[in-house]
């Protein structure tokens, strides 16, 4: 019988794990928080004792344990296990958490991207399921993606491939990145865009629903919660993000020609008022063949697909 695989998304805020079967099923899991202030020793003795526990409570040992998986929020060298850089995880700057973890239990330890454990998640057992090639992004603070080309992961010479963030849709100027360029296309398409543009539509002196529920900051959320009680810049908000994100989909369908563009993370969850506008645009702007042979689904597995895509780093 194949061995269960442990799964680990370290996010700015908490730490999620979970014990997986290879077949993708979550037998139990746990939370902690991530506390990055109190330094990356803090958080890692925490990982290696919720480890432990979630081993107890199934009953189970290190040698039960066919592979533990991480994903970060950042760029990871995949081939050493050490954590570069993690932008919202003050601290974690060249950290070998892959070696720590293994000497440590003994388990073979595997660490990516986070974006990229969730593509494989949805390729196994998400909304890629059976795809040969697909493109997965995340819109939330930025827009994330992992890329699928002849059934691989694609990681890139130096693990770094899939920043479909910081395409530059505009070749002078544009607004600023957090990248450090301008004129990316995260910079026009995510959540804090979102924010930046309702705030824009306030100052212009517009009437809307969301300055009503700001709570006290508009956040994506609140202009979603505005759309939905029929607020027409609301709306509009996410019909430009929408045209936006179509936009910069368009170039990496023409690039790529995937079966399905799936789109999750938080922003994501706006449904129909973004993915109506990207779906049309996509579909205008992208090239005949690629853009007709083209899928844009919404992801599957949800807030589960990064515990459940790093449990598979150890067959990837
Ligand atoms: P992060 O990139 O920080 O991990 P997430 O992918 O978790 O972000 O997304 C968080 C963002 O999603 C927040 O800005 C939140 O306001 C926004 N959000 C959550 N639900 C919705 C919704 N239904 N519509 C639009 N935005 C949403």
């Amino acid at each position: 019988m194949a061995k269960n695989r442990i799964g680990i998304d370290v996010g700015g805020t908490n730490v999620k794990l979970a014990l997986v079967t290879s077949e993708g099923k979550i037998l139990n899991s746990s939370s902690i928080p991530t506390h990055a202030e109190l330094g990356y020793e803090f958080t890692v003795n925490n990982i290696k004792d919720a480890i432990r526990a979630l081993l107890k409570e199934a009953n189970l040992t290190p040698k039960d344990i066919e592979g533990i998986g991480f994903g970060f929020p950042g760029q990871v060298d995949y081939k050493t296990g050490v954590v570069k850089l993690a932008p919202n995880i003050p601290g974690w700057v060249d950290i070998p958490i892959g070696k720590m973890i293994e000497e440590e239990f003994g388990i073979p330890t595997r660490v990516d991207n986070d974006v990229k454990c969730a593509t494989l998640g949805e390729l196994n057992f998400g909304a890629g399921k059976g795809c040969e090639n697909l493109v997965c992004i995340t819109v939330g603070t930025g827009i994330g993606s992992g890329i699928v080309v002849n059934g691989k992961l694609v990681r890139g010479a130096a693990n770094a491939a899939g920043e479909i963030g910081h395409i530059k849709l505009q070749m002078h100027d544009g607004p600023i990145c957090g990248c450090g360029d301008t004129g990316c296309f995260e910079a026009f398409a995510s959540g804090p865009a979102i924010v930046a543009m309702a705030e824009d539509y306030i100052k212009g002196g517009k009437s809307t629903k969301y300055r009503e529920l700001a709570n006290p900051e508009i956040t994506p959320y609140v202009v979603y919660e505005a759309a939905k009680a029929g607020d027409p810049v609301a709306k509009r908000i996410f019909t430009v993000m929408g045209e936006y994100l179509g936009i910069g989909l368009a170039s990496v369908v023409n690039l790529l020609n995937p079966e399905k563009v799936i789109i999750g993370g938080g922003v994501a969850a706006s449904g129909d008022y973004l993915m109506q506008p990207l779906k049309e645009t996509l579909k205008q702007r992208s090239m005949k063949i690629a853009g007709d042979s083209v899928e844009v689904v919404p992801a599957e597995l949800g807030n589960n697909a990064g515990v459940i895509g790093a449990s598979l780093l150890i067959e990837n």
